[in-house]
């Protein structure tokens, strides 16, 4: 009997427009997400060339990485960031663009306010410039981040010429331990596989564990998949998706809804589906997960203790040595106990309200350290309405936290939330690259967001299974 085929190749065949010479094959995007940073210019291009936006009621825009979260009341203090703004708000009424602004109550980071409109949906393919576009995935959409030039090309012509990956089949088996999140369980991932081991691929995540996560939870897991190299990352749609999408603004109502459920049922992976790899990992052997370099590849459990460059293969020890001088770490040392300075709970890794009702629950438990400065940063208005519905900012004022207004923030700070200079950070985002946070030489300790939390109230990294 011939192989069925993986979500992934049934979407990307029903979406295939022509073989190209050269290899690549012309995609059809279903959903194009826009925001202030990529697009601009995009625009600009699409100016010049004369040409209009082709499928306007297929692109959506959104405002997340220049907003400041103290106080999001026009015009900005930040000039830059306010001409970033006037600008998105004219190429979106000029090419007759939706635009969710902070006045429509439905703004956000781009990767949170998608899945919680409806937007993103199961067989889709989903662009935007941004890289942790693979976040869409968790519904079974195969979600691209790509650069300003196709984003150019997405609205000049809705498609994208892209060379097919191969698929790899993940497994996580079990079932996880207390306190151990879905963000544990992508580290643990990208710390196996290393941050180049999914390039080429496309990373199905799929086994008991995966099958359980909620889809905030999928969410997480899928955001990531692009620091581990892959290209997108995806779960099977489910029961569990068709109920969250289920009454959506931009889900299918009435009549659609039965039909949109039978090709969404027909787009998940065949039981005898072909990969191009297959990798399995034991949920029972995951623990808190944190990063202790400058890549989210460079991470250990918390119980366990940084390497040692003699503990690394030769070929790492360069890229080691380089991350434990920038990090101010020693090779042998234990992770926790590893003091911050800051602590930020947010982006669109973790910036969901599960995330925030997780940290609450640590939170609770004391007050942030003295000398330690605490962000909670919502991934969108609907987030934030939510966690107010919930009393979670009153929880986290209590405890010393700083509540703040809905966007990117800290994550990439191109707003004016950063460290300064060596501050160490514990964070729930999804980069430690030098730099990321806002300063040069500031430092970023990934971990999930219980995890900053318990490590906010006592000013190192704690093992937070310690304190649920
Ligand atoms: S939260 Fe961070 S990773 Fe996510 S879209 Fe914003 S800047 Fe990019």
């Amino acid at each position: 009997m011939p192989a069925g085929k993986s979500l992934f190749d049934k979407v990307w065949d029903a979406h295939a427009v022509r073989e190209l010479q050269g290899g690549q094959t012309q995609l059809f995007i279903g959903l194009h997400l826009i925001h202030e940073v990529t697009s601009p210019q995009a625009f600009a291009m699409l100016r010049e060339m004369k040409l209009p936006v082709r499928f306007p009621r297929l692109t959506f825009a959104t405002v997340d990485h220049i907003v400041p979260t103290d106080s999001q009341r026009r015009p900005f203090t930040d000039t830059l960031a306010e001409e970033m703004l006037v600008h998105l708000e004219r190429n979106c009424r000029e090419h007759g663009i939706r635009f969710f602004d902070a006045a429509s109550g439905k703004q956000g980071i781009v990767h949170v306010i998608g899945p919680e409109l409806g937007l993103t949906q199961p067989g889709m393919t989903v662009a935007c410039g941004d890289s942790h576009t693979s976040t869409h995935g968790a519904f079974g959409a195969i979600a691209f981040g790509i650069g300003t030039s196709q984003v150019r090309d997405v609205l000049a012509t809705q498609c994208l010429a892209l060379n097919r990956p191969k698929v790899r089949r993940i497994e996580v088996t079990g079932k996880l331990g207390g306190g151990v999140y879905a963000k544990d369980v992508i580290l643990h991932i990208i710390r196996r596989l290393g941050v180049n081991g999914g390039v080429g691929f496309a990373y199905e995540y799929a086994g008991p564990v995966v099958e359980a996560f909620s889809m905030e939870e999928r969410l997480t897991l899928c955001n990531m998949s692009i620091e581990g190299g892959a290209r997108v990352g995806y779960v099977n749609p489910d029961e569990i998706a068709y109920a969250y999408l289920r009454g959506r603004e931009y889900a299918p109502g009435g009549d659609a809804w039965g039909r949109a459920l039978t090709w969404w049922r027909g787009m998940a992976s065949d039981a005898n589906a072909h990969y191009d790899d297959r990798v399995s990992f034991d949920g029972r052997e995951i623990s808190p997960t944190v990063t202790w370099g400058i890549n989210p590849g460079q991470a250990c459990g918390v119980a366990e203790s940084i390497p040692r460059l003699s503990d690394v293969r030769a070929e790492e020890r360069a890229q080691v040595a380089e991350a434990l001088e920038f990090m101010g770490l020693c090779g042998g040392q234990p992770i926790a106990g590893t003091k911050i300075d800051v602590a930020f709970i947010g982006s669109c890794t973790n910036g969901r309200i599960s995330d925030l009702r997780e940290a609450a629950r640590v939170a609770k438990t004391g007050f942030v350290a003295s000398g330690v400065r605490a962000l909670v940063v919502p991934g969108s208005h609907a987030v934030a309405r939510q966690a107010e519905a919930e009393g979670l900012p009153e929880v986290f004022r209590a405890a010393g936290f700083d509540w703040r207004e809905p966007g990117c923030s800290m994550c990439l700070a191109m707003n004016p939330d950063k460290l300064k200079g060596r501050e160490i950070c514990a964070s729930s985002s999804n980069r430690n690259f030098k730099g990321r946070q806002g300063s040069p030489t500031g430092r970023t300790l990934l971990m999930s967001p219980a995890m900053v939390a318990a490590a906010a109230l006592h000013g190192r990294v704690v093992d937070v299974r310690e304190m649920l």
